[in-house]
């Protein structure tokens, strides 16, 4: 097994394995440093968490509060998942912009990250209510290939998601 080394990288908890994925996918994305907004091994100091970032593999990568260009975010979200993040968009009203990534293949992640893992296999978004992966883009064998344009306007009455806040 890869040595765990955890060490803080740009300013949050990583183990090699996260950072060597990141970096992967910054250099895939060709966007430069992507802003990361949590790491891993947070311990539960996310008080509304379900403990997704509690162990490794575990990462949150900024859209730029929603600022990012729809192909920026498109291009952020695959390049992960080809790094090999089960990695989601993350929206308001129920989230802040951001996109949550677990390394598929850490075996350090939490039990948490474990059962977002288990969704990703099934095609699905990895919140509490297991509704379907409907990110624009996957990488996977028989997923949907890359839709190139911009989503609905958030619906309103969209599902209160609680399983994570950041
Ligand atoms: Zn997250």
């Amino acid at each position: 097994m890869t040595a765990q080394n955890i060490q803080t990288f740009r300013g949050v908890l990583l183990d090699q394995m996260t950072i060597d994925a990141l970096l992967l996918a910054e250099q895939l994305a060709g966007l430069g440093q992507f802003p990361i907004m949590q790491g891993s091994f947070t311990q539960g100091a996310v008080s509304a968490s379900a403990g997704t970032h509690d162990g490794g593999g575990a990462i949150d990568v900024g859209i730029h509060s929603g600022d990012d260009p729809w192909d920026v975010q498109v291009t952020k979200v695959r390049s992960l998942r080809q790094a090999g993040f089960a990695a989601w968009r993350r929206t308001p009203p129920a989230f802040p912009y951001h996109i949550h990534a677990i390394l598929i293949a850490d075996p350090w992640v939490s039990p948490g990250a474990a059962e977002q893992i288990d969704q990703w296999h099934q095609h699905l978004n990895g919140l509490a209510g297991h509704g379907p992966d409907d990110d624009p883009v996957d990488v996977e064998a028989g997923r949907p290939s890359v839709v190139t344009t911009p989503p609905p306007a958030p619906r309103p009455n969209r599902r209160k998601l609680d399983e994570e806040v950041v």
